[in-house]
């Protein structure tokens, strides 16, 4: 449960310093919930803070739980769409039209003989799901044989809003200092010591390092850089209410490795698929790559019906880093008082919030100088 600390009401004997290094999701997110437990924070980004650069900074981001393969990880991933919709209510008030979650659900296509199974997992963990048929969602292309597990409690966030109102809500509270235009050159893992490239030292109780893709040049943990090409589309006039409603939705196209961001809320369509999604060996935007061919695979993934009837507004390239044993996000302790995400994953929004309950955990339990137990956990 997210609550509101007033200055001065804080357990000042367990007040904390923590130094955040990066002002993505991860970063924004954990620095909100650290201020709100009565912490101290300082947060230090290479650029402006929200960062456009940041891979955290785009129209919009899925926010699901369901993952048949893995039942525990459904139950703990339910609790993230909770705490999103607690953040909602404290970064933008009640108002409506003034928040960052649509919560227009999640649709992903499974084979028949496998969607009860989908179901099943998502009934045990508590999330709210409904079978649906593909000619329900028309403009929407499924593969052969297909059915929808449409998961009700999921959505959109409008990702660059919710990083502008996580920084607009930082800058106004006492506790927290937000410092763009810092890049980090070193973190000491053993002390905690944050150098900046102008030589000055920040120091914290707790460092967390969420650089995203760029961590690796902070801390050295082994993981695998992705980069992923998206292309955004506006519907034909006709189609703009239906998209305005419509879920975001996984597993489409013709070879069910595609996905879709709907319009609505001041954003255009948004399409992929993991086809298009490649290890890199470098975070360079300025990498000569033939974008054209990307763009023109996803284009050809039959993601929509009548694809020629929507133009193509803009092509992105996108950044993720995964834990090369893993696969998956890692948060990891690195030194007796540092922490770092490293890998934030293909879903890092999603899981920002249990990022930050860990952190407010660990300062929790801790007394200073922190003592925790060394391990690397997947949230
Ligand atoms: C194509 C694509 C689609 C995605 N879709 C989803 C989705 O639907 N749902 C979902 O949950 N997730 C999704 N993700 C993943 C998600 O976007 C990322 O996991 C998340 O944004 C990572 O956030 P972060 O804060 O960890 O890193 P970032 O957003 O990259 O932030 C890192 C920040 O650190 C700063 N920084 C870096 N180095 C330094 C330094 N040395 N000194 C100071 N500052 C520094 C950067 O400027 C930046 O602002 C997607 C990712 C991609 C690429």
């Amino acid at each position: 449960m997210i609550t509101d600390t007033r200055p001065g009401t804080a357990r000042r004997a367990s007040r904390r310093r923590v130094v955040v290094v990066g002002a993505g999701v991860t970063g924004l997110i954990t620095a909100v919930r650290c201020v709100l437990a009565g912490h101290r924070v300082t947060v230090l980004d290479r650029g402006a803070i929200p960062h456009p650069g940041s891979s955290s900074f785009d129209q919009h981001r899925a926010i699901r739980a369901l993952d048949p393969a893995d039942p525990e990880r459904t139950r703990r991933a339910a609790l993230a769409h909770h705490r999103w919709l607690e953040l909602e209510t404290l970064l933008c008030g009640s108002r409506p039209g003034t928040g960052f979650y649509r919560r227009v659900g999640v649709l992903t296509g499974w084979p028949g003989d496998e969607v009860t199974a989908a179901a099943a997992v998502a009934a045990h963990a508590g999330l709210s799901v409904k079978l649906v048929e593909p000619d329900e969602f028309p403009h929407i292309r499924f593969p052969v044989g297909f059915r929808g597990v449409l998961e009700l409690d999921a959505g959109v966030l409008l990702a660059d809003r919710v990083l502008w109102t996580a920084a607009r809500w930082l800058a106004g509270h006492p506790e927290a200092r937000l410092r763009p235009w810092c890049p980090v050159s070193s973190v000491d893992t053993e002390t905690g010591r944050v150098v900046l490239a102008d030589g000055t030292v920040e120091r914290g109780d707790l460092v967390l390092i969420a650089g995203g893709p760029w961590s690796r040049a902070l801390v050295d943990l082994p993981t695998v850089l992705h980069r992923q090409t998206m292309v955004y589309l506006r519907s034909p006039d006709e189609l703009t209410r239906w998209w305005d409603t419509a879920p975001s939705a996984g597993r489409i196209g013709a070879d069910g490795r595609a996905w879709l961001l709907p319009s609505g809320g001041g954003t255009v369509l948004k399409i992929s698929t993991d086809a298009a999604c490649r290890e890199v060996s470098t975070v360079d935007d300025r990498a000569d790559e033939d974008e054209l061919r990307w763009s023109e695979r996803i284009m050809a993934a039959d993601i929509l019906t009548d694809m020629d009837r929507y133009t193509v507004a803009a092509v992105k390239r996108c950044h993720y880093a995964v834990d090369a044993h893993t696969g998956t996000a890692h948060l990891v302790r690195v030194g007796p008082a540092v922490w770092a995400r490293a890998a934030s994953g293909g879903d890092g929004f999603r899981t920002a919030p249990l990022v930050a309950d860990r952190i407010v955990d660990a300062l929790r339990h801790t007394q200073s100088p922190l003592r925790i137990s060394t391990g690397r956990n997947t949230t």
